[in-house]
């Protein structure tokens, strides 16, 4: 097998098993030969080796297979590196490049790579995201810190990622003197767990804690694992004694983050927290107009009839990812078959997605999600009870009743083990009047809204 080959076996592997994962593990892997079947490759450290033979040894072989290489096994082994020097101050650390400036400079890359299509240039702005982008933007002047952390929440899909790739692309033009480490909690457990079993703890720490600007992605996902949580909350601290800029996501608020310490949480919300909202009708059309304008570029055979953005935009309410999706798909089918993009045919070949978005909230899963929410139960939400701590929930769950589904008043009634529509009336009115002086209950409707219509 040639190196040619394993350029071939490594684009098959990107398509299976996705851009984080490949730039994460197979990237690094140097192809060493292959003789008596065995595929032979260089891997930085033996923890490494491991856990790419534990993972991706069977999808490597599969293509290497498929490329008639003709391996039957695949072997790793630690490439040998020149005796580290002990990594006393920063500056040698940048020097050795440890520490790049950019994602592709070579050594132990620690910022995970960007994306280059997630600038500021290239999102859209609407009223469900505009704080989390003037706080994003003021981030990327790169300042004097003003909030520390930055921490951006919000659903699947409706550009946290997006926002922090465009603060490290801006930094990085604007401030080349700072060190902008982005990277996802996951990346940031591996490196951990990594550095622990090479027992590289204390380069670890040096490293995180020289970095001048820190963003860490999706961070829910530390949440239960204690060890990578202590860490995380030192090296966190470390970095805001020192004034550094922090900027944090992750799929919802600090505080309902399930099993993640106390002292983070309030470490978290210390900042400027905000949150990126659904999307609405507005945002979702700039968003389809802007990625039309790109695809026009690119297609420019094709015409676009009017109405087709309006109606996608209208129908397609679930997160940008499945929106952008689905644009991409309409304009690659109508290229196929040389057609304008009409609303018959974003109705014929967005029929999947189209249908999944119909997808409507029922009473009974808000009656269920109401009830986990409040650890109440099930039966007892319908059934009679008048005690406070049921009654309350109840009502909320009258209350998105009546918000969330087309249902009638006596319907609502019905399901609420058959009372009457005065019942579920007086419930809405109640919960309405309470949500415009209650802070936590406003939030708790909002909160639930959004896992009803995920
Ligand atoms: P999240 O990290 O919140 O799950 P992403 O940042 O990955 O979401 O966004 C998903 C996709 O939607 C990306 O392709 C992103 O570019 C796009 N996107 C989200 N919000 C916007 C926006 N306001 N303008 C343009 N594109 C957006
Ligand atoms: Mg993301």
């Amino acid at each position: 097998m040639t190196d040619e080959t394993w350029g071939n076996v490594r684009e098959e592997l990107l398509k299976t098993i996705g851009k984080n994962n490949f730039a994460t593990w197979i990237e690094p892997l140097k192809f060493d030969g292959i003789d008596d079947g065995v595929a032979r490759f260089l891997v930085p450290t033996s923890f490494f080796g491991t856990w790419v033979s534990r993972n991706f040894a069977d999808r490597i072989l599969t293509q290497l297979n498929r490329s008639g290489s003709g391996a039957q096994r695949i072997e790793f082994s630690v490439q040998q590196k020149a005796v580290r020097p002990v990594p006393a101050k920063t500056a040698d650390l940048t020097k050795k490049g440890v520490i790049p400036q950019r994602a592709s400079d070579e050594g132990e890359t620690i910022s995970a790579p960007l994306d280059g299509r997630f600038t500021f240039d290239s999102f859209v702005v609407g009223k469900p995201n505009e704080l989390a982008h003037a706080a994003a933007r003021r981030v990327a002047e790169g300042g004097p810190v003003s909030f520390n952390p930055l921490f951006l929440y919000g659903g699947v899909g409706l550009g946290k990622t997006h926002l922090m790739h465009a603060i490290a692309h801006e930094l990085r033009q604007r401030r080349p003197d700072l060190r902008v480490l982005y990277l996802s909690a996951e990346q940031f457990m591996y490196r951990f767990v990594q550095a622990l079993r090479e027992r590289q703890i204390m380069d670890f720490k040096e490293m995180f804690r020289s970095v001048d600007v820190l963003m860490v992605d999706d961070v829910q996902f530390i949440a239960g694992k204690d060890s990578t949580q202590e860490e995380f909350f030192h090296t966190f601290n470390a970095l805001v004694d020192q004034n550094k800029q922090i900027v944090i996501s992750a799929d919802r608020a600090p505080g309902e983050i399930k099993d993640l310490e106390e002292r983070i949480k309030s470490r978290l919300q210390c900042g400027l927290v905000v949150d990126l909202h659904p999307t609405d009708y507005e945002l979702r059309l700039g968003i389809l107009q802007q990625k039309a304008e790109q695809y026009r570029q690119q297609y420019s055979a094709l015409t676009l009839a009017d109405g087709v953005l309006e109606f996608l935009a209208h129908r397609i309410t679930t997160n940008v990812r499945v929106l952008e999706g689905a644009l991409t798909r309409l304009f690659a089918f109508a290229s196929l078959v040389g057609r304008e993009i009409t609303l018959e045919l974003a109705q014929d070949c967005l029929a999947d997605i189209l249908r999944a978005s119909d997808r409507k909230v029922t009473i009974e899963e808000i009656q269920r999600k109401v009830a986990e929410h409040y650890n109440v139960r099930l039966s007892d939400l319908i059934g009679p009870k008048r005690v406070r701590t049921i009654a309350r929930p109840r009502q909320i769950a009258m209350y998105l009743a009546k918000q969330l589904t087309p249902r009638s008043l006596p319907e609502i009634g019905r399901r609420f083990g058959g009372r009457d529509h005065t019942t579920i009336m007086h419930g809405v009115r109640k919960i309405e009047e309470l949500a415009a002086q209650d802070n936590q209950l406003a939030e708790d409707l909002h909160l639930l809204r959004r896992l009803l219509e995920s």
